[in-house]
């Protein structure tokens, strides 16, 4: 049916005679009813996967869910004939946040590839209703205002179902609502997002403040509430238990409908816990089969045989541990439980390390995962390296077998076809459609790799995504980029182990240096975008820095010419999918060994933007792809960089004092004409925890940073030789599907 034959169908109008808002409704209507035609299409076997997740960073879904209709063109060519721009629609919808980074957003790109391999697996989360902070800058600083995104219509159909669940001393009914996940050309499968419907936005004053006590009217009110305070970790403690008290009901029930003893829930069930948020599903689980008359032994076995654990960091502050008297006030149902569990593993290891609740009363949630699952899988081949050697040592020695990688991936539906249709269309016509199916179609580029004729019409691709990068800005956030200059970017949540505070660092190096007459030969924008925890105070110093350092160089009427720095605000998957298109370098720097995986630095590959970065997380695997010539390198290694960490040898101070350039460089952020735009307070703290911690061993790199930087700079500008690294990097970028790892997932953990 097309759209116009919809809307006549349904609103007896014509498009011409509609508004944009009417289209909008209608578009969206129209994409709910075709995915609901297809959610019938039979599973491959009886089993059906559920991953849980805290979040699910899906973005605006319009469009996608066209493309994986099979209708984005006709659609897009139908509104073009009556007059009508699509993207004007595009711009109507409100980008459910649900999600932080990375994490989040791995989880929606999955979505996308179980649906599309035509595999049945339903994602399970929370509704929030306010989703991430709305980022705005005031004064140089991040303020964090609420984030609805629940519009009318909407993408949620309420369910007719609801569970109860006891939160401490009160017992709620859950509601349920879901959103269609359409695959590519394939099934519908659904996300499941539980919530309360006492919970009341109202609640919230000031900014994102609101009482953390009142569950009733805060339980989904908020992804991850501020938990600086005790009532605020209790909050997300009450979250976590609630969306996986829902979860188990929900498969539970699922599973007896079709068939299923409960004895053989492992037949017609397998659980992917999304890193530890959803840990207790495990205890959860226990209780409802033995409440429902299985013994304890089998019922322990049976979730054993059912849940599979997802870790995503090694950063130890990351590894969820509750204390026993927090989950004695939220969740006392579970507390008998999980001392069983302890106690058991107690019983069999003697080994302090292993157990459940450790000798501080804290019960670490990661090795309740790791105890009671099947499978434990870091998300890139260096993360497993180091959770197997290091982190989680202790658990690979006793459960070898448990043991995976699972390489991280990204949908191309999203990440290529949606967000970039240039390059997608210039792809199709030098190797067909194929790639749009099977990614690894995409090594057919490297035909081309000495083809001067299609090398500059791949440059033309990224000069035209440039513009509409600079028009976006200019439309939408009143900033001002050359097209002309080399994009330099950093996107991505805002953290010290990532090292935005590195890369500002080289921005005064570049800064000082135009001051002192020694010019770039191509113009440099360097374009940051990212969000900080609103208890992270070190983060907001560093955005702070970031903001100034912007201030004062676009403000440089000498300097200007020749760099700008850009702080683009509230970066989210909008954003990210209007910036990576025209992105010409790609800043993956975290210090090696502390980025599980990265997913942007796929995102960035794919969209023709060579890597700048460290030998970490996937940047290992890229490398690996697409050769040295073909990726800037620099830093110490992950074994050099744990060495430290064990050796307790690295001083900052020690760098500043022998090397007077980075003296000069550090010292620049309490400055007078630093201190004249910034606020001495935020800058003072920044630069004394550089010199006297910096936990994240951002001078430790910056040298070889600097020079490594200026060779990518200085290869820019030899557009042919650059123009074949960039077909280099799109060529190989076919590995990082999230197709593919689903498809591994599937192979080794789900059995679907
Ligand atoms: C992909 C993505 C991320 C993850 O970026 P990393 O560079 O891998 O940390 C974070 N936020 C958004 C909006 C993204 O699209």
């Amino acid at each position: 049916m097309t759209l116009n034959e919809y809307t006549t169908a349904h609103l007896g109008r014509s498009i011409e005679k509609l508004s944009d808002r009417e289209l909008y409704e209608a578009l969206l209507s129209m994409i709910r009813d075709a995915a609901q035609a297809k959610t019938d299409a039979a599973c491959p076997g009886k089993k059906k996967l559920y991953y849980i997740s805290a979040e699910f960073l899906v973005g605006r879904l319009i469009s996608n869910n066209l493309i994986n209709l099979g209708i984005y063109d006709s659609v897009r060519d139908e509104l073009a004939a009556a007059g009508r721009d699509i993207s004007r629609l595009e711009e109507m919808e409100p980008e459910p946040s649900l999600g932080n980074g990375g994490l989040g957003r791995l989880a929606a790109c999955f979505l996308d590839s179980i649906a599309t391999m035509g595999l049945c697996g339903d994602g399970i989360g929370l509704n929030y209703h306010l989703g991430l902070f709305k980022q705005v800058f005031e004064n140089n600083l991040q303020r964090e205002m609420p984030n609805p995104w629940i519009d009318s219509p909407t993408w949620l159909t309420k369910r007719d179902i609801s569970y109860t669940v006891r939160l401490g001393n009160l017992t709620v009914r859950s509601s349920l609502y879901d959103i269609a996940i359409i695959g590519y050309e394939n099934r519908t499968n659904q996300l499941h997002l539980f919530d309360l419907d006492s919970v009341d936005e109202g609640i919230v004053t000031e900014g994102i403040s609101f009482d953390k006590n009142d569950i009733e009217k805060n339980l989904t009110l908020f992804l991850y509430p501020d938990d600086s305070d005790e009532a605020g970790r209790l909050l997300r403690i009450f979250q976590q238990y609630f969306m996986v008290s829902n979860a188990a009901q929900y498969i539970l029930d699922e599973c007896a409908s079709r068939g299923c003893t409960l004895h053989d829930l492992y037949d017609y069930a397998v659980i992917q816990i999304n890193d530890t948020h959803p840990a207790m599903v495990i205890p959860e689980l226990i209780r409802l089969l033995t409440e429902r008359g299985i013994g304890w032994d089998e019922a322990v076995d049976i979730v054993t045989k059912t849940c599979a654990y997802t870790n995503h960091t090694i950063l130890a502050e990351a590894l969820e541990k509750w204390p026993v008297r927090y989950l004695k006030k939220v969740v006392p149902q579970l507390v008998p439980i999980i001392e069983i569990l302890d106690d058991r593993v107690r019983r069999r290891f003697h080994d302090e390390s292993l157990a459940v609740i450790d000798r501080e009363d804290r019960v670490h949630m990661a090795h309740i995962a790791i105890h009671y699952g099947f499978s434990v899988n870091g998300v890139a081949y260096l993360h497993t390296e180091i959770l197997k050697s290091t982190e989680l040592n202790r658990f690979y020695r006793v459960y070898p077998e448990k043991f995976n990688n699972k390489t991280n991936g990204i949908t191309f539906r999203r990440w290529l076809l949606h967000c970039n249709p240039l390059l997608t269309d210039w792809i199709a016509s030098r190797i067909g459609d194929g790639f749009k199916r099977d990614a690894r179609e995409l090594t057919k580029l490297t035909a081309f790799l000495d083809d001067e004729r299609a090398l500059k019409e791949l440059l033309a691709v990224k000069q035209q995504n440039r513009e509409a990068l600079k028009q976006y800005l200019r439309e939408n956030l009143a900033i001002e980029i050359d097209a002309a200059s080399i994009l330099d970017v950093q996107i991505k949540r805002l953290h010290e182990y990532k090292r935005q505070q590195l890369n500002a660092l080289c921005v005064i190096r570049k800064y000082l240096e135009i001051k002192a007459g020694r010019l770039p030969k191509c113009p440099i924008t360097v374009i940051f975008g990212a969000k900080a925890a609103p208890a992270y105070v070190i983060a907001r110093d560093i955005i702070h820095l970031i903001l100034c350092l912007s201030q004062l160089v676009n403000g440089d009427a000498q300097v200007s010419p020749y760099l700008k720095v850009i702080m683009v605000e509230n970066y989210n998957v909008t954003l990210a999918e209007k910036l990576i298109p025209a992105c010409d370098i790609s800043e993956q720097i975290s210090l090696a060994s502390k980025e599980a995986s990265g997913t942007g630095n796929m995102k960035l590959m794919l969209n023709g933007a060579v890597t700048l970065g460290t030998l970490d997380g996937a940047n290992v695997e890229i490398a690996q792809l697409v050769g040295m010539d073909n990726i800037y390198i620099f830093g110490e290694t992950s074994e050099q960089v744990i060495a430290h960490y064990v050796k307790g040898d690295y001083r900052p101070g020690a760098f500043y004092e022998k090397d007077p350039v980075i003296r000069e460089t550090v010292d620049f952020i309490v400055s007078p004409q630093m201190l004249r735009i910034g606020r001495e307070e935020n800058l003072r703290r920044l630069h004394g925890e550089l010199l006297g911690r910096d936990w994240f061993m951002t001078l430790l790199d910056f040298e070889e940073y600097v020079r490594t930087r200026e060779r990518a700079y200085e290869d820019f500008n030899d557009r042919m030789g650059w123009a074949r690294k960039m077909l280099v990097n799109i060529s190989h970028a076919g590995y990082f599907s999230s197709d593919r790892t689903v498809g591994e997932y599937n192979r080794d953990i789900w059995r679907l």
